[in-house]
């Protein structure tokens, strides 16, 4: 840390999208995407890796007269493509969430559900800065967009009128974000984002609203986020696997955002893996091509470096058994058995306990993970073994060793049953379950036990 020449910069905040399920995160993100496509600039996008980056120059593009790119230092926002707050609370950076803000959409006609309530309840916890997209205003008899104007106009326009359906449900919405101890206003009101929660009215469907959301996200992080966001770019990278796939001539590669310092090719980097960190060094570091090009030409770019916070693959030997979920650091200043003794000290605070007895669990993210190994605990259900990835031969194989029948049994939470493995499976004394949300997983799975107890008296 010697050089400060660039420690103000300020990097690309990470923003997650949460909400009920149905509220439209994944059509929110698709708008976001697309929009930003159209604008031209997809070059600079980021696709097929996990995370979406919109460079400020888009943004503007896209927000008009509602921005004016010289007021803000932020190279732009890098968007966490799945949404939902379990990938929020289990994507981690050192120890706390990954996104920098987040997206909490709320269906204007819906209002809060149970998700909304978990989702603010995380953002709460992790003091996590939010705006509120208030989704699918094109459904409300009180929408009365006029072309092209932004929202905030058309709003006003509408405020004269006696209060139509559409006020009332966004009224509603900020009661219940009162209701829930946060003080909230339609974002054109709100004069000090750290104390008031702004409200975006918008339509993922239409695009409607969705520049007025880029541009608060913007501003929310400009005025909040100036201390974390503030990077030595010179600085070994640090990053968090997103995922790990195999892709066409370069093996197992770990698709990875990168959320401190610079990560160069050739780079010797660790990564956690199922076993032992990884000693790896970076082979090529790969971002996709614009989507006009990928049909004609190789799908992926080699580029020499990326610099936080932005979405890469990662090409390396020995990936394969990388754990999405865990952290990724380069080799620099120090040496590889530091780095390895950091990685592990990481990857000990995500604690999974098993005895010799019990079910094999796997789950997608090492945070998954041990969110489902604290819902068998409380279930009081014992693991035998307990792994990143989806279900292979030997999963079958070891859940068969386990010497209760009740015991003879996988739990794969967001996770596929892998084809080589389907056979063993079918000739295997073994039951699977597999389910996205934890606490059905867990009933599915003690019902079963109690049907099988019941059976036997
Ligand atoms: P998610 O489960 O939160 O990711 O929700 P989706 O993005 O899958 O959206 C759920 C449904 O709502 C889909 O049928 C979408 O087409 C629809 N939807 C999402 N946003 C809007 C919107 O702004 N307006 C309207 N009319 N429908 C929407």
């Amino acid at each position: 840390m010697t050089d400060h020449t660039h420690a103000d910069t300020l990097r690309t905040p990470i923003v997650a999208v949460l909400g009920h399920v149905d509220h439209g995160k994944t059509s929110l993100l698709d708008t976001i995407r697309g929009s930003a496509v159209s604008e031209g600039e997809a070059g600079a996008i980021t696709q097929h890796i996990g995370a979406t980056d919109i460079p400020l120059d888009t943004i503007s593009g896209m927000a008009g007269e509602l921005i004016d790119p010289s007021d803000f230092d932020l190279p732009g926002l890098l968007f966490i493509d799945t949404p939902g707050h379990h990938s929020f609370s289990t994507l981690r950076a050192r120890g706390g969430a990954l996104a920098d803000i987040a997206v909490l959409v709320v269906d204007v006609n819906d209002g809060f559900q149970p998700q909304t309530e978990e989702a603010i309840d995380i953002l709460r916890r992790t003091g996590t800065p939010f705006v509120v997209a208030a989704n699918k205003v094109d459904t409300t008899p009180g929408w009365n967009p006029q072309d092209g104007e932004p929202i905030q106009k058309s709003m006003d326009a509408q405020s004269e009128r006696a209060k139509s359906m559409l006020d009332e449900n966004l009224y509603e919405i900020i009661g219940q974000l009162s209701d829930a101890g946060f003080s909230a206003d339609l974002y054109w009101r709100v004069q000090d984002f750290q104390k008031n929660i702004g409200v975006v009215p918008l339509s993922a469907l239409t695009g409607e609203g969705v520049p007025d959301l880029l541009t608060v996200l913007m501003g929310l992080s400009q005025r909040f986020m100036k201390e974390e966001m503030a990077i030595d770019v010179t600085g070994p990278g640090e990053g968090t696997v997103l995922e790990v796939k195999d892709e066409r001539g370069f093996g197992a590669t770990v698709d990875t955002v990168v959320y401190d310092g610079v990560i160069r090719n050739g780079d010797t980097v660790v990564v956690g893996g199922q076993n032992e960190p990884i000693v790896t060094e970076i082979r090529a570091l790969l971002r996709p091509r614009p989507l006009a090009e990928i049909r004609t030409e190789k799908e992926f770019e080699k580029v020499g470096e990326i610099g936080a916070a932005a979405g890469v693959k990662i090409a390396a030997p020995d990936l394969d058994e990388a754990m999405a979920g865990a952290p990724v650091r380069v080799v620099r200043d120090r040496t590889v058995d530091q780095v390895v003794e950091e990685v592990k000290a990481e990857l000990a605070e995500i604690e999974v306990d098993t005895s010799e007895n019990g079910v094999v669990v796997k789950a997608d993210t090492l945070g998954s993970l041990e969110a489902m190994a604290n819902a068998l605990r409380e279930a009081e259900v014992p693991i035998l073994r307990a792994e990143v990835g989806d279900i292979a031969p030997r999963d079958i194989a070891v859940a068969e060793t386990a010497n209760q029948d009740e015991h003879k049994a996988i739990l794969g939470f967001n996770v596929d049953l892998l084809k080589n493995a389907e056979s063993d499976l079918e000739n295997a004394d073994v039951k699977l379950f597999k389910n996205e949300v934890i606490y059905q997983l867990v009933e599915d799975y003690e019902r079963y036990v109690e049907e099988k107890q019941r059976a036997q008296q």
